[in-house]
């Protein structure tokens, strides 16, 4: 599956080298057999999170003590780079362990992180973030979800759509409005414990385009009581500040799945270019073919190099969200270019569902629209100008 020859980044250490080895064995043999019957029920199988908490490749990034693998953001990165290159598209795992975990981490309080991070390491735990609602997505501050003050604690009601992980997750942290007056000085992150909590109901997995097997589903909180320690940290209106502050990795997650997304698509296309035949050559001799995909390559290997600088840079604590945008922006475009322009060479073959270059087109569109659309990313980065 190496199809660019961008030598590595300094950061990729052996233990990384070694973790990525692990992870490429493990995603072989555990999950990629299933994808086929993933793909039809719409839906991963719930053993599946906890062979990969076994397998130490969940929260990989969450220090040893909260149950994680004492990790930095690189041990994240290569894990996502090996599920995007096993072609698992749809798997809710970099949500789960480079955006959910990391908010505990960074947000609660110490008995906040005792209490959820080790379930989450283990996949006990499944997260999800939801911030999105039928009325509003792009613009954050419009939510309409409460979680007003009563008694103690507080209650939740509202409702979310297109949340990744939405029917396994059982641990949910919710975007609402703990003082409606104040705009986004009055959201605070709740965090739900979804397992027998009276008013929380799973809606519907949404049929969509492609990530098949993504259960992205509508949630719905009516009446939820919350004890005053599921608000993350432990003061209200700081919601919208933490969602800010953690941008930066939650755009590199999507832009390590779109680089090797692209990595795939560039492999399997090589190969099948160098098969298939027409007019006494194979395809590959056709200097079409070799101009696009020379182009393809060109266009990779400096997404590559832009993708470990940035990572680089994060690991290092200094990616700002201005950059972080231009990742995700840049290299989720690309991504969708690149894919479609393997996906022509493919001739015919190329739309069918059973060749894996029709389904990286059809899973690759999502990335220009979610973890906040392209067009949000340069408003921000023009807001730099
Ligand atoms: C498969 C999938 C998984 C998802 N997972 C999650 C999840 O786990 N949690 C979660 O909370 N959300 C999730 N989302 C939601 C996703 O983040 C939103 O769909 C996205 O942020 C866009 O919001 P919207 O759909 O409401 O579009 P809108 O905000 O309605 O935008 C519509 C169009 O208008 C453009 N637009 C909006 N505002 C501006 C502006 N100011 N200037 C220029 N153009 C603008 C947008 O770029 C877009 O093209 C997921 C979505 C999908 C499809």
């Amino acid at each position: 599956m190496e199809a660019l020859n961008v030598p590595r980044p300094a950061w990729m250490t052996e233990d990384l080298t070694m973790l990525e080895d692990q992870a490429r064995r493990f995603l072989a043999a555990e999950l990629v057999p299933h994808v086929e019957r993933w793909s039809e029920t719409g839906i991963m199988d719930r053993s599946a999170w906890t062979r990969l908490g076994e397998a130490g490749l969940l929260c990989a990034g969450i220090p040893e003590e909260y149950g994680g693998a004492g990790g930095h953001f690189g041990h994240e990165a290569v894990i996502n780079r090996e599920i995007a290159l096993a072609g698992l598209d749809s798997i809710g795992a970099p949500l789960h362990s480079g955006i959910v975990a990391p908010y505990i981490l960074r947000y609660g309080t110490e008995e906040q992180k005792r209490r959820w991070l080790p379930r989450l390491a283990t996949g006990d735990l499944i997260g999800a973030i939801a911030m999105t609602e039928p009325g509003t997505g792009s613009d954050l501050q419009s939510v309409r979800t409460t979680a007003r003050r009563s008694g103690n604690g507080y209650v939740l009601n509202g409702s979310k759509t297109f949340i990744t992980n939405g029917q396994h997750a059982n641990l949910i942290i919710v975007v609402a409005k703990t003082d409606p007056s104040k705009g986004a000085k009055g959201t605070s992150l709740m965090v739900v414990e979804t397992d027998d909590a009276p008013g929380f109901r799973r809606g519907r997995k949404l049929k969509k385009l492609g990530l098949d097997w993504a259960d992205t589903s509508e949630l719905f909180f009516e009446d939820v009581p919350l004890r005053a320690d599921q608000l993350l940290g432990t003061e209200e209106g700081r919601g919208f500040a933490q969602l800010m502050s953690d941008l930066p990795q939650e755009r590199l997650i999507v832009a390590n799945a779109a680089t090797g997304m692209i990595e795939r698509a560039l492999a399997l296309t090589i190969a099948y270019v160098k098969e298939r035949r027409a007019f006494g050559k194979a395809i590959v001799e056709f200097q079409n073919t070799e101009f696009v995909l020379a182009e393809c390559k060109t266009e990779a290997t400096i997404a590559k190099v832009f993708h470990d600088h940035c990572v680089g840079r994060h690991i290092a604590g200094e990616l700002d969200t201005v950059t972080a945008s231009m990742a995700k922006y840049w290299l989720t475009d690309l991504q969708n270019t690149i894919v479609d322009r393997c996906l022509q060479l493919f001739g015919g073959y190329g739309y069918m569902d059973e060749y894996p270059i029709s389904r990286l087109y059809r899973d690759a569109r999502v990335f220009r629209i979610y973890a906040g659309t392209n067009e949000m990313m340069k408003l921000l980065i023009a807001r730099s100008l």
